[in-house]
């Protein structure tokens, strides 16, 4: 039914950068190993701010040239990571980044909060008819922190997952398909604990940030008992942070730590985390799941 490799893994992400904060050593990691890695990004993040002074005059109050830069930046961090195939939701520009909750940029008309999550959903249909993915990785229903754009591609993947197995639903967008497992990004508390330890230790000798972020500002963090997969990638950690590096209007990273527009400094983990919501888990009751595909036969 596809001529792609065995194992094919779909990644819903709001904005350029997302998917390798989040996602980074699982995307190499697959790919590396010979899967096919599918990145559907929702926005071209034309609201994000922007971290180097010379390129500031790039941002949505100025030139609002910032999404083009960032699909550039993008595509070198898929470069990084060894994924040839990522798209735009409904193509480049399709939806406006919608800034923060509450913001002005969340009444724009094209923005991707007030999408029609439907309309959007059937763009990602045909992507995942086509792809026919075992596994699709996204958001939880807060979108890890509550960002508009998180939230909005979180409905939007979970709908699609939903439709594309629907037969009647659109047939003119390919054959019905059925995702065998749907995982939400995560990380255990006690991960981001340590993470954050190892900061404060390496801060009071190199100052590497002007500040250092809280676990809770971390997305996503959870009880450790929640998180029912680790996928240690660790042999993909550098790859993870050239990735990272390449969004860097968005990302400063200092070894094995980094921060965004706020300047905080926060751990970047060459393990990442997710929570299965769909599907059977591949591990017995009680134990994590160290691969995502595990028990999909693929
Ligand atoms: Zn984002």
């Amino acid at each position: 039914m596809t001529d792609l490799p065995g194992r094919r893994l779909l990644l819903v992400h709001a904005h350029p950068d997302d998917e390798s904060i989040n996602n980074g050593a699982t995307m190499a990691k697959y790919a590396a190993e010979g899967a096919h890695v599918t990145l559907v990004t929702c926005t071209l993040g034309e609201e994000g701010e922007v971290i180097p002074p010379a390129l500031a005059h790039l941002a949505a109050d100025r030139d609002d040239t910032l999404g083009a830069h960032r699909a550039g930046e993008l595509a070198a961090a898929m470069a990084e990571l060894g994924v040839t195939d990522h798209l735009f939701l409904g193509g480049p520009g399709r939806y406006r980044d919608s800034g923060m909750m509450g913001a002005p940029q969340n009444e724009h008309p094209d923005c991707f909060w007030r999408a029609d999550v439907d309309e959007a959903a059937a763009s990602l249909v045909e992507v995942i008819r086509r792809v026919r993915p075992q596994v699709l990785v996204t958001y939880d229903e807060n979108g890890g922190y509550g960002h508009p754009d998180h939230i909005q591609a979180h409905r939007v993947a979970m709908r699609a997952a939903e439709l594309a197995a629907e037969p009647v639903f659109r047939r003119d967008l390919g054959d019905p398909h059925k995702i065998a497992k749907i995982y939400w990004n995560c990380v255990p508390r006690s991960v981001v604990e340590a993470g954050f330890a190892r900061l404060r230790e390496a801060g009071r000798e190199g100052d590497l940030f002007p500040g250092i972020a809280s676990v809770d500002d971390v997305p996503g963090v959870l009880p450790d008992e929640e998180v029912t997969a680790a996928v240690d990638a660790s042999a993909h950690a550098g790859r993870k942070a050239a990735a990272m590096r390449a969004h860097a209007t968005q990302i400063a990273v200092d070894g094995p730590f980094f921060a965004l527009s706020n300047d905080l400094g926060q751990p970047l983990f060459p393990t990442e985390y997710y929570r299965l919501v769909r599907g059977e888990p591949g591990a017995a009751e009680g134990v994590r799941e160290d691969d995502l595909f595990a028990g999909t036969g693929a």
